[in-house]
């Protein structure tokens, strides 16, 4: 574990770009501080003089007081503004960041977190790690400087009886660092229970119905159960160690305090120290207590606080960046060559592609088949990168992919797929998702995709909003939408990952239109079951287990007697979706 300097450090430059808002509140802390010590200061010639008939004007008492509240009480509100303000645009700029990242990282980064754990990290982890640090700030100055200062107050006062009071300093010193590595061990497993009972109730509002269906309900909460359960044990560990700290702390406090008025009296039973000195000391060392006591609260909150921020900092600086080449080019001419690719999901585990070698020229149509699991998906996620090429070349206009700039070569492609997803905006910006909205082209590429007959029906049109992954639409709409968009994209290269498959027969005619309109003068890879789309490609991969097994044209593959016609004449292809 890094040291806390070293790691607050790190923390810089999201919270230090305000160095008025920070002077001010230093300044505020400086003097609401060092009215402290006054309150026990104006307490001695009160008792030595004012007791006195005469010796003090009555009203000189509650002005001064009042003023005393005044000044401190202004401070202490200027100060938490300061400190509200250096929060919150902190915050604001590290989640900015954290959320930069989400939108670059390289994809190993959804595969490693689940979606809750990552939005735990930006929404709340990150707000209650610069709350409790910020406020431990707060918090740190006052009581830091109250304590200097009337540790002063004190020395000036009497400094042999001050001195006992040092020599508790070593002791808090070594019960706090005992216990703040036990919380802060404690605060990482919390972490991670939490992002788990997260997780769960991601999943479950995922798969609402099918608990409902199986009537998983019981079990389900079981589970819940579970990890709650384990969330309060680490909860109740984490708070015993960290209440320890306040009685322990103060008990040590105490116990100098006991001392130094013992002494005191000895003292001053010899010396004859005025009753007015002798009261200024023991407020003093009281008003002394509470800072102390919130001082040594502090290490607790520091801990918990820099636990739950560093899980930002930890995806801004060491989650890397998806690779990207340098090559570009406004639009591809759409050659595209595999060679010799193999692709494993896992480290050591088994290829899910393994040496297919092939290529297509600008303009043809390849289809893709092959059973469910063979690698198809697979194979074309290749090309956007979003699988990784274990070893072998993927090639675009006689390019690596890999030395492709990544959006350049992203912007040649446009993929419909058999899930589109959908974002919680209007129609609109649904079809031009990423692009400038263009009223004209959008209404033509949802014509094209025949969807007017339904937009017409919207009382809002192209500006309804589709809702949480356009849940109210029927498949053939969402599916007719994600063609839209890529008419919209207008990409040199379509990839069709089984894009009708999850239509009606109704939908699945104005799909294929639709389609049709998509695939004219493009280079396409489609992956479908439909004989129509099958036969109609300029040649067709056979898929299986990872591998190529065959390829030509529906009448070479069924003269061939392989694999293909083997399908064929089992039906696997279908006439219609
Ligand atoms: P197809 O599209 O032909 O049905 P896929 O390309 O989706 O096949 O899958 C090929 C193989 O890779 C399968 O064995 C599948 O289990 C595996 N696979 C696919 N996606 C992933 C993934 N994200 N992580 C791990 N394994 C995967
Ligand atoms: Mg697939």
């Amino acid at each position: 574990m890094a040291s806390i300097g070293h790691r607050l450090r790190k923390l810089q430059p999201y919270f230090s770009n305000l160095p008025a808002a920070w002077t001010l509140v230093v300044l505020a802390t400086i003097i609401g501080a060092l009215t402290e010590p006054l309150i026990p200061a104006l307490l001695k010639p009160l008792l030595d003089r004012g007791f006195q008939a005469g010796n003090l004007e009555i009203w000189t008492v509650p002005a001064t007081l009042m003023m005393l509240f005044a000044v401190r009480g202004m401070a202490g509100y200027v100060a938490q503004l300061g400190l509200a303000k250096i929060t919150n645009q902190g915050l604001a700029r590290m989640r900015q960041a954290m959320f930069r990242k989400i939108l670059t990282a390289d994809l190993s980064l959804f595969s490693n977190q689940s979606s809750s754990a990552l939005s735990n990290t930006v929404v709340y982890e990150a707000q209650t790690g610069a709350a409790l640090l910020v406020n431990s700030f707060l918090l740190l100055t006052r009581n830091g400087l109250t304590l200097v200062a009337l540790t002063g107050y004190l020395l000036y006062l009497n400094w042999k009886l001050t001195l006992i009071v040092t020599v508790v300093f070593p002791a808090v010193a070594m019960v706090m660092r005992t216990l703040t590595r036990r919380v802060h061990g404690l605060t990482l497993s919390m972490q991670n229970s939490t992002d788990n009972l997260a997780y769960v109730v991601e999943e479950n509002i995922l798969a609402n119905r099918d608990i409902r269906l199986y009537a998983a309900q019981s079990s389900q909460e079981k589970r819940f159960k579970a990890l709650s359960d384990s969330l309060l044990s680490l909860a109740m560990k984490s708070t015993v160690a960290g209440a320890a700290m306040t009685p322990l702390t103060q008990m040590l406090a105490a116990a100098a305090l006991s001392a130094v008025i013992s002494v005191a009296l000895v003292q001053s039973a010899g010396s004859g120290t005025s009753v007015g000195g002798f009261v200024a000391f023991v407020t003093a060392m009281l008003m002394i207590i509470a800072p102390i006591r919130q001082l040594s609260e502090l290490s607790n909150s520091v801990t918990r606080g820099l636990a739950a921020i560093e899980r930002g900092l930890h995806l801004i600086e060491t989650i890397p960046d998806e690779k990207s080449g340098h090559f570009s080019k406004a639009l591809a001419d759409g050659r595209i060559e595999f060679s010799q690719v193999s692709v494993a999901y896992a480290e050591e585990g088994p290829l899910a592609i393994e040496g297919v070698s092939f290529s297509i020229n600008p303009g043809e149509t390849i289809a893709l088949v092959g059973a469910s699991g063979s690698g198809k998906s697979t194979l074309a996620n290749l090309l956007p990168q979003f699988a990784k090429i274990h070893s072998g070349n993927v090639l675009l206009d006689g390019h690596d992919i890999r030395d492709w700039d990544l959006q350049s070569l992203r912007s040649q492609l446009a993929v419909v797929s058999q899930h589109p997803i959908l974002i919680n905006d209007s129609i609109a910006a649904n079809v031009a998702l990423g692009l400038e909205i263009n009223t004209d082209k959008i209404l033509r590429c949802l014509a094209s995709a025949h969807l007017m007959a339904w937009i017409n029906s919207l009382p809002k049109g192209i500006e309804t909003i589709v809702g949480h992954n356009a849940m109210q639409l029927s498949g053939g709409q969402r599916q007719r939408l994600a063609i839209a968009r890529a008419l919209y994209k207008n990409s040199p290269i379509l990839i069709l990952d089984e894009a009708t498959s999850a239509l009606d027969s109704e939908s699945e005619k104005a799909v294929q239109e639709a389609l049709q309109e998509l695939m004219v003068s493009r280079t396409v890879l489609v992956i479908a079951h439909r004989l129509s789309t099958i036969m109609h490609a300029n040649r067709i991969i056979v898929m299986d287990k990872g591998k190529v097994v065959e390829a030509g044209t529906h009448q070479e593959l069924i003269q061939a007697n392989g694999m293909y016609a083997r399908l064929y004449q089992m039906g696997f292809y279908s006439e219609t979706a």
